[in-house]
């Protein structure tokens, strides 16, 4: 603390009362100038149908997958349990300004409020909601390093569903309290690859230590799911619908911004399968679309370890290893490919959502990598300013916040920096640990070892 500044305690966080929460999700669909082309079937060439998708997800659901309607009504039902936590806080960092001396002003928007730590019961909730009311009695899941297995495992308690959860091994052994607060929720908890199916036997049997990948973990819960009527399976990321339910960030993001008169003119999401950032980024791109805010920036960040957007291909290719999904649209890696054990469980997929692939190539929003000490030293920055212990994927995103501070104040340049904090970081001690006492590993594909993995997508349909 400076001895010779008077210090004067401003209020840092800008409110929204419940009465205000939005009770429409934002569909940018609607408002994209190009669609993103469809799935499609790899056996026929042909775009999914909704009967073939049937099979693996709730209707109501497939509906929001493909509407191009621009607002979708929140039913009463979700709303009630959103309120539980939301809205969340948007908070200016002004410690961390201070910190970086810049002239940036920096909020950030707190999803890590929700009970299982992250954004991701925004969709679970909803996800867990049309699947009930469509009498399902059992969701399917894989999940990284356990947030979406946590927020899937507390709606479906909430909605009296049972909830089996695959979890890619590499996580289950470094993070063993995400089991058991899966298992509080009422939620059964397998490691992948599992000897439960015939995918993960299958993987076993090549290599009987797999540290596991979403790819495979997906492929387990899809063939689980499809086996019974009563089964659905249920994704926390990349599919527009998902996209769709975490527009309520954005949406609470731009009324509060409004409440204090203020617009960003640099918006900072992490991205694994791009969900969180579209929540929190869509509602204002909407206004770069229209011409308002054209010189609006909007920046995607990844890890080093797994550059989808920043290395990857754009091509058609499968959302799971064993290619049960469709074909989709999106920025891959190739789906045989498996990340090494980063810290930021929830950024190690191969692929990307297909509409922030297709705003990608269109170069509407921006995206950049860092290797994991980066990460982890602005994560640490964050927690001494801020207070707030990150989640190792939402230490990306400050990762570039902090850049974009640093570079304004070079420039001496006035920028308003609007970043999702996805979640904290409470169940990544171990993480932590490795980092302090210096034994984090920063992992890089290099260019070969990417050419080879998007050579095997050579004969793929190009979007
Ligand atoms: C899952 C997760 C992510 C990555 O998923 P997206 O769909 O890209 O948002 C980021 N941050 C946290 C805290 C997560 O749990």
């Amino acid at each position: 603390m400076k001895k010779t500044k008077r210090v004067k305690a401003q209020s840092n966080r800008v409110y929204l009362s419940e009465r205000e929460i939005p009770k429409k999700w934002y569909n940018i669909v609607y408002d994209l100038p190009e669609k993103p082309k469809p799935p499609i079937n790899p056996k026929t060439g042909q775009p999914v149908s909704i009967d073939e998708l049937s099979i693996i997800f709730a209707k109501s659901l497939i509906e929001q997958e493909i509407s191009e309607r621009q607002w979708i009504e929140i039913p009463e039902e979700v709303l009630k349990i959103y309120l539980l936590w939301r809205p969340t806080p948007l908070v200016r960092a002004r410690n961390l300004e201070e910190a970086l001396d810049t002239p940036a002003r920096i909020y950030y928007k707190y999803e890590g409020v929700s009970p299982s730590g992250s954004h991701k019961p925004n969709t679970a909730v909803a996800q867990a909601y049309y699947n009930k009311l469509e009498g399902i009695e059992v969701l399917t899941t894989e999940t990284g390093a356990g947030q979406w297995g946590s927020a899937l495992a507390f709606a479906c308690n909430y909605f009296d569903l049972k909830c089996k959860i695959f979890m890619v091994k590499a996580s289950y052994e470094q993070k063993p309290y995400r089991k058991v607060l899966m298992q509080m929720w009422g939620a059964d908890v397998t490691p992948s690859p599992s000897n439960e199916t015939e995918v993960g036997k299958r993987i076993l049997e090549m290599d009987p230590n797999s540290p596991g990948s979403l790819g495979i973990a997906i492929s387990e819960a899809i063939e689980v799911a499809i086996q019974d009527e009563k089964n659905r399976y249920s994704l926390g990321s990349v599919l527009n619908h998902v996209l769709l339910h975490q527009t309520i960030i954005g949406l609470e993001a731009k009324k509060q911004l409004e409440k204090i008169d203020e617009y960003p003119t640099i918006i900072i999401g992490c991205v694994g399968g791009g969900s969180n950032f579209a929540g929190i980024s869509f509602p204002f791109l909407m206004d770069k679309l229209y011409e308002k805010k054209k010189s609006l920036r909007i920046l995607a960040v990844e890890p080093s370890a797994c550059p989808t957007l920043t290395k990857g291909i754009y091509s058609y290719d499968y959302g799971d290893t064993s290619k049960l999904t469709p074909l989709l649209p999106m920025y891959t890696l190739g789906h045989d490919f498996i990340p090494p054990k980063i810290h930021a469980g929830g950024l190690r997929y191969h692929g990307m959502s297909p509409i922030v692939s297709k705003l990608y190539a269109d170069g509407l929003i921006e995206a950049r990598a860092y290797t994991q000490n980066e990460i982890f030293d602005a994560a640490l920055k964050f927690a001494q300013t801020e207070g707030i212990v990150p989640a190792p994927e939402s230490a990306h995103a400050i990762r570039a916040v902090i850049d974009e501070a640093v570079r304004a104040r070079k420039e001496n340049k006035e920028e308003v920096i609007l970043f999702n904090l996805s979640g904290h970081g409470f169940f990544d001690m171990s993480a932590y640990q490795d980092y302090l006492s210096g034994a984090l590993e920063d992992v890089v594909l290099t260019d070969a070892e990417i050419e080879e993995l998007t050579r095997k997508l050579a004969g793929y349909p190009r979007p």
